[in-house]
């Protein structure tokens, strides 16, 4: 089986389809090189880094459409980091999560912080997705747009409930793959590594007044929060085109390359016209034969930017990704916890749906071969 050799016809001409760290395009590596002597290696605290700071944080904006007065925000650490910062500066008293995976259960986690009332918790099977409900008493709302580990989406509208609560999503895997209205939530956080094709180590946010007013009234109050997890230190910062600490220069030039090509092909609604096209791919052909099915059963719940399909118990689905692997397509297997017969597919803006077509025409050949 490992030395099942798939004619060159059927591969893929890129070969990664993991969902973060994920496909990096040729042209944003040639970015790299072009600025890698006048940028990378210097100073983050000069003009050559700086200005990359507010060309990609202005891009972003540009992207997202940002409504007057919301603002770009970054700082170090990842989608991870900003959990924790949340639970810092973020959340006044008790927060509501949406858990239907991996993801969310982890912000979920970070909330539940000695400060802080125990958060509410909503959870739905894996596969699906739950629903917040609105409940005094709760200052943030926050779901996962695209929740990674099972290949479930979930939309973004603003939560009304109570005065001022805030509504956060971690965008960290839809962000620049799926369209949604900017003024629909109060943070948008995510990272680089998914649909922007860079590296990790960063987050971004797009922060509604409301958040930005929050934060504030939050630092002011006297709470103990450390320095690196500091929302008010990386608004601070951010404004300044700066970071706390050093940021990865090589990360931000990736995203700009990223951010620019998105921006010049037609924005967002362009990038998710694009990563459709490919989960359609995906999920027609699932639908269409006869040994293998959509995990995520509701049509309205599947992931237009990570796919998983399961696979009769028949047919061993993690001999399929073995086989792809040694043939250089990569990372299809399914999110570790989960456990699954399954395959999971990243069908991120980078990755060319005339590729995911030729990855269905490798598994089908993989799969015809299993066991001979
Ligand atoms: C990848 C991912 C994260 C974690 O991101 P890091 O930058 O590695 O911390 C969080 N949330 C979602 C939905 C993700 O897909």
């Amino acid at each position: 089986m490992s030395d099942l050799v798939i004619p060159s016809d059927l591969l893929p001409l890129d070969g990664r389809f993991g969902c973060g760290p994920s496909k990096i395009r040729k042209e944003q590596l040639e970015h790299l090189i072009s600025f890698g002597d006048t940028i990378l290696g210097t100073s983050h605290r000069q003009p050559g880094v700086k200005d990359l700071v507010g060309r990609v944080r202005a891009g972003l904006g540009e992207l997202f459409t940002i409504p007057a007065g919301y603002e770009v925000v970054l700082g170090n650490g990842g989608s991870t980091a900003f959990w924790d910062a949340a639970a810092f500066g973020l959340i006044e008293k008790r927060s509501q999560h949406l858990v239907f995976g991996e993801f969310g259960g982890k912000f979920a986690k970070a909330a539940a912080a000695p400060w802080l009332e125990t958060p509410d918790v909503i959870k739905a099977d894996t596969g699906s997705r739950s629903e917040f409900v609105p409940t005094p008493g709760i200052d943030v709302y926050a779901w996962p747009q695209n929740e990674t580990s099972t290949g479930v989406m979930a939309p973004v509208t603003r939560v009304v409930a109570d005065e001022g609560a805030l509504t956060v999503i971690d965008a960290t895997s839809a962000a620049g793959g799926i369209d949604f209205d900017a003024s629909q939530a109060d943070v948008y956080y995510f990272a680089p590594q998914k649909n922007f094709a860079s590296d990790g180590g960063i987050w971004f946010a797009l922060f509604s007044p409301a958040a930005i007013a929050r934060v504030e009234r939050i630092a002011a109050s006297g709470r103990y929060i450390p320095e690196f997890l500091s929302l008010k230190n990386a608004i601070d910062n951010s404004r300044l085109n700066q970071t706390l600490n050093t940021p990865a220069v090589a990360t931000l030039l990736l995203m700009e390359n990223q951010i620019d090509w998105m921006n010049a092909s037609g924005g967002l609604t362009w990038a998710a016209a694009r990563t459709r096209e490919s989960s359609s791919v995906l999920y027609d052909w699932a639908t269409g034969i006869d040994y293998a099915t959509p995990f995520v059963v509701n049509p309205e719940h599947r992931s237009q930017v990570v796919v998983t399909i399961d696979f009769d118990d028949a047919i061993d689905a993690s001999k399929i990704s073995k086989a792809l692997r040694a043939n250089g397509v990569l990372d299809t297997e399914p999110y570790r916890k989960l456990g699954r017969n399954q395959l999971r597919i990243a069908t991120f803006t980078a990755i060319d749906p005339a590729d995911v077509r030729q990855l269905v025409a490798s598994i089908e050949y993989v799969t015809g071969r299993l066991g001979n």
